[in-house]
């Protein structure tokens, strides 16, 4: 065994090597030295790469350096030093570890490893020192290893940068040459401008004959043409501003500008560039380099175009859509006035769905001079554009000047797309006008082609939609019209009765015993019945009368300005119309009816009582067999308390005996307020108190839920208010419920701005139930729209009793969705509770509304609806509706904790 070394002639060789640090001969030296100080057989230092193998950088074996070698990290003594802690096997290694065959190769006993870390403590590598015999360390030979793998570690670092560096540069010399050669090769010129008020070329290269068809002289100094001067006039000042805006920020400019060239041709230029500055940040020059893009730039621009008026436009549906189009269109195609128009249509050809020579054009929008402008109708034939009743496309460059209703001025030049519907009618228009003549059509037609598409299929969708309500009103098999149909008629005669004050009386029929028939001779022999009634009753009605087929077999006729006998002739005429028998093939029948009828207003005042009445007297008849049943009081009785109850409320309304509660909702996660929902209450003096679940029906039936929903709003706002004073204020939102009715005021927005003056819009959220939403879907769309851009949110109530589309919730503006107590009662014990209203928050969460459930009783209900998600909750558990008095007595702290600093 060789004498060890004295410890001043170890760290002179540790100093000698540590001389040559940053030379290649670093890392051979110090394993030489460490084995000799050491006095062991095998050292080794080693990069780790992607984390498991080591790539070594010097190993020295048995007296002499070896050449480098790679190995995988796993099941080697090496993998449990590397990153980690320095590891020593003073005996029987290869024992240890017997899948490192390196360990046998080199005849290892012993084994000694240190990690290597960079000065950021980030794994490197490890040295490792080998001995064919067992193994022993001094702690001064333990102090030199660690001196020595500082010393390594750092010296990988060092390398490690160096390739880094050597990387980068090459790669920066690589993406010059790029650079150069393009520069070369590319058809164009490089230039470079003086700041001075003419930007007078200072050098401007090769290219620039090419493109310009001037020579470099003849721009340089701008001695014989200004290049500025080539520049398409309408296109310098904007171009000018935007250069000067890029310089202004210090950033690189890019424009796109049409150049007349020195032999006339208009081409499109692409100038890309950038200022030069000096040490006090003044402009000393711009420098660039311009292209001619007018191969490619064509197509280009129209998808630019056509992306750029596609995406500014927020709307896809209704009049907004059509005048956001017609508005961005004018200003990209630089016209004077825009117009889009629909071509008139017979209501009959809308059922019928014939073809006709389009006539008349309806503007649905105008825009002139940045404006909007009233709509028009106008004859086609005798229009600038009447060549689009047989072409897809006009183009007039320069006319003789024409005019447009309501649009100031004349227009010399024009293009226009005709509008065509799947079956390729023509449904409409859409045209750009210009004042001046114009020579760039082929852009504005192509851009035109392609956004008409989606003008037409709003259209078409428009027309549709007409068409399909034109369906709805009437009945298949009978030609009548249906119940939908009826309702409405029911609703306009009532009223206008009410206006002349003449009588409306309503007669109901229903055949007896037609099921009986049906069953027996089946339904192709029962529809042809019912049509043969239907004929006859058709035959029997008078002027303004209106005939419907309700359902099955009952039938329904308003006889308007009806006294009593009026309408007893009426009866007898459709009996005996019936009574007569009906021949079907070799089949004859006798049908019997029974007949209800009420009128306005001796029996009832609404449609909807009216239609009570006639339908308890239809009931009567059926049940006694009398053949004709008129209504009578006795038959009324609940409609006598309901009349009362309407008339006590009326009262109620008037004379503000109503009050409102509020009831907190809270935030599921930790329980902390986040607003309240303002209820209406009714106390009566002979009543009681009156449940909002029968007043509130029974004002929407009798119209008087617009004041009461008015008077909620105004007695809101004033509480607020008096909170505020109070230095109190509610967090979140007070929410307030709409009805339908109240809903379908196309100023609602502005009728709630005006009740809860003096609040902020930020202050209100409106809930509307499910079932009202989805009434007219398209006009709740609109409506809702509005309420959120005059800052209200919506809340959708009792959701998940109605049928909503996914397609319309997604296109509501409403912010959350009320999950119907019916969900939420038996959501611990009802599987499939449970899902609904899992599936509800899911799908609320996936169309970025908010969830709040409502009616929650118990604290087990709010964490199941806490872990299902769900955001907010209302419900007794947390606290039932209470006078303003008795809810501030509970949650004043929370009111005041959330005041807004006093400015
Ligand atoms: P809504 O909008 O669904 O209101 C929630 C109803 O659930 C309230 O009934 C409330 O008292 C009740 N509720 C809240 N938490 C619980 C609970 O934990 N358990 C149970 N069982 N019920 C709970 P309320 O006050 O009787 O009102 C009934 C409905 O009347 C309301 O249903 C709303 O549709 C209508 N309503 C009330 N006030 C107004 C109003 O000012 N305007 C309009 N248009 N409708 C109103
Ligand atoms: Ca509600
Ligand atoms: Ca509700």
């Amino acid at each position: 065994m060789k004498a060890r070394m004295t410890a001043e002639a170890a760290f002179r060789l540790l100093a000698d090597g540590m001389s040559r640090a940053g030379t290649d001969a670093f890392l051979p030296t110090l394993v030489e030295h460490l084995a000799t100080i050491l006095d062991v057989d095998h050292v080794l230092v080693a990069q780790v790469e992607e984390g498991h193998y080591a790539q070594t950088l010097a190993v020295w074996s048995q007296g002499a350096l070896q050449p480098n070698l790679r190995y995988h990290l796993a099941g080697t003594p090496c993998e449990t030093v590397s990153g980690r802690q320095p590891c020593l096997y003073a005996c029987e290694v290869q024992q240890r570890f017997p899948e490192d065959e390196l360990l046998g190769e080199l005849g290892a006993e012993s084994y000694m490893g240190l990690p290597l870390f960079g000065l950021d403590g980030a794994p490197l590598g490890l040295l490792a020192l080998l001995k064919n015999a067992p193994m022993s360390l001094t702690g001064l030979e333990k102090e030199i290893l660690h001196i020595a793998a500082a010393q390594a570690g750092a010296e990988i670092e060092r390398s490690l940068a160096r390739q880094s560096l050597q990387r980068s540069e090459a790669s920066a010399r690589e993406s010059e040459r790029r650079l150069d050669t393009l520069l070369n090769h590319l058809p164009g010129m490089a230039y470079r401008c003086l700041n001075d008020s003419e930007w007078t070329m200072l050098v401007v290269s090769q290219g620039a004959e090419v493109l310009t068809g001037y020579s470099p002289a003849a721009l340089i100094h701008n001695r014989e043409v200004s290049y500025a001067s080539l520049i398409h006039a309408p296109d310098r000042q904007p171009l000018a501003d935007k250069v000067a805006e890029a310089v202004a920020r210090r950033d690189t400019f890019r424009v796109i500008y049409r150049l007349r060239t020195a032999c006339g041709q208009l081409r499109w230029m692409l100038e890309q560039g950038q200022a030069l500055y000096d040490e006090d940040g003044e402009v000393t020059c711009l420098e660039g380099f311009i292209s001619d893009i007018s191969e490619q730039h064509e197509a280009q621009r129209v998808q630019e175009a056509v992306a750029r008026v596609a995406s500014a436009i927020t709307t896809r549906m209704g009049d907004d859509y059509f005048h956001q189009l017609v508005g961005h269109l004018t200003e990209i195609l630089e016209a004077d006035a825009g117009i889009i128009a629909t071509v008139d249509m017979a209501p009959a050809s809308l059922v019928a769905a014939g073809r006709q020579p389009p006539r008349r054009l309806t503007t649905v929008s105008v825009s002139a001079a940045g404006g909007r402008r009233d709509n028009h109708s106008f004859d086609l034939r005798d229009s600038p554009f009447a060549e689009l009743a047989d072409s897809r496309e006009v183009i007039v460059r320069n006319a003789a000047a024409v005019w447009l209703p309501g649009v100031e001025g004349v227009f010399t030049a024009w293009v226009g797309r005709r509008l065509e519907n799947t079956r390729g009618d023509m449904v409409g228009a859409l045209l750009l006008l210009y004042r001046e003549p114009t020579d760039a059509n082929a852009f504005a037609t192509s851009v035109l082609r392609i956004l008409s598409t989606g003008a037409a299929a709003e259209i078409e969708r428009r027309q549709d939609h007409r068409r399909m309500r034109q369906l709805a009103y009437f009945d298949g098999t009978t030609g009548l019209a249906n119940r939908v149909r009826f309702m409405e008629d029911l609703h306009q005669m009532r009223l206008a009765a009410e206006r002349t004050q003449a009588p409306l009386g309503l007669i109901l029929l229903d055949l007896r015993r037609f099921k009986e028939i049906n069953d027996l001779h089946g339904h192709q022999l029962g529809d042809q019945l019912l049509a043969t009634v239907a004929g006859r009753l058709q035959g029997t009605i008078g002027k303004g009368e209106s005939l419907a087929r309700l359902s099955g077999d009952e039938f329904a006729l308003l006889v308007p300005g009806a006294s009593a006998e009026v309408v007893e002739e009426s009866v007898t005429r459709m009996g005996e119309a019936i009574g007569r028998p009906i021949q079907l093939g070799r089949r004859t029948f006798s049908l019997k009816v029974s007949i209800g009828l009420a009128r306005y207003p001796q029996d009832a005042l609404t449609p909807g009582e009216l239609f009570k009445a006639a339908s308890i007297a239809l009931y009567h008849a059926k049940q006694e067999d009398e053949g004709v049943c008129p209504f009578t009081a006795s038959m009324g009785q609940a409609l006598e308390r309901r009349q009362q109850m309407s008339e006590r409320l009326e009262r109620a309304i008037a004379q503000e005996a109503l009050t409102l509660h509020f009831q907190p909702q809270v935030d599921l996660r930790d329980g902390r307020l986040t607003g309240a929902e303002a209820l209406c209450r009714w106390h009566d003096d002979e009543w009681g108190w009156v449940s909002p679940g029968e007043f509130i029906p029974l004002a929407e039936e009798r119209g008087l839920i617009r004041p009461l929903g008015d008077w909620v709003l105004r007695c809101a706002t004033r509480q607020l208010l008096l909170w505020r004073e109070a230095g109190l204020a509610l967090p979140g939102r007070l929410s307030i419920n709409i009805s339908a009715q109240q809903f379908a005021d196309p100023r609602l927005a502005e009728r709630i701005g005006m009740l809860t003056d003096g609040l902020p819009a930020s202050a209100i959220a409106l809930e509307l139930t499910e079932s009202d939403f989805m009434r007219d879907p398209e006009q709740a769309v609109e409506t809702t729209r509005t309420l959120n851009r005059a800052g209200f949110t919506l809340a959708i109530d009792d959701f998940g009793t109605g049928y909503s589309s996914l397609a319309y919730l997604r296109r509501f503006a409403a912010d959350s969705l009320k999950i119907d107590i019916s969900f939420v009662r038996h959501v611990l014990e009802s599987q499939h509770d449970s899902t609904i209203v899992q599936t509800i928050i899911a799908m609320a969460q996936a169309l970025g509304m908010k969830t709040v459930a409502e009616g929650v009783e118990t604290a087990e209900q709010a964490a199941a609806l806490a872990a299902m998600g769900c955001d907010q909750a209302q419900g007794f558990h947390f606290g039932r509706p209470l006078p303003a008095e008795a809810f501030i007595a509970r949650w004043e702290a929370s009111m005041r904790e959330n005041q807004e600093p006093a400015s």
